[in-house]
């Protein structure tokens, strides 16, 4: 819970209290230690790393998500907002993604689509249609997605 930033209580009677003194620093706008905390740059909040934001994983789209998408627009059926779609998670290639990989897939751009909204949302759901229109241009060799 407190990855090694702040001394971890050692009674749970004291959490609360080092909850709430994490939370304080946070409101307070003063650092955390957090990884995946912001740098602001001129009023403009940076990452080291834009694609994961320092987390050092990327949300993407699933992988069965994908097969579906791809489904549909082979049989030229529409991609309604009524086909459940789901999220997933992938390594980032920065240096905070290795601590995931061997655990999950690491992301690459001819493979993955970051998700950077809700999954029903029109406008990320038409980057995946657009992703999924040219994965196999980009992916030739790439079968065992299965699609
Ligand atoms: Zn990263």
């Amino acid at each position: 819970m407190f990855a090694g930033l702040e001394n971890e209580p050692r009674s749970y009677e004291k959490h609360p209290g080092a909850i709430a003194a994490i939370a304080r620093k946070l409101k307070a706008g003063r650092s955390t230690g957090y990884a995946n905390e912001p740098h602001y740059v001129d009023g403009v909040e940076t990452f080291r790393c834009p694609l994961c934001r320092d987390d050092g994983r990327v949300f993407v789209w699933h992988p069965d998500s994908m097969a579906v998408v791809a489904d549909l627009l082979r049989r030229g059926e529409p991609v309604g907002l009524g086909v459940p779609l789901l999220p997933s998670v992938v390594a980032c290639i920065c240096g905070r993604g290795e601590q995931f990989r061997g655990r999950m897939a690491t992301y690459n751009e001819r493979q993955w689509l970051p998700l950077g909204g809700a999954t029903h949302d029109e406008d990320e759901r038409q980057k995946l249609v657009d992703f999924m229109l040219g994965y196999r241009q980009r992916n030739p060799a790439q079968q065992n997605m299965g699609f």
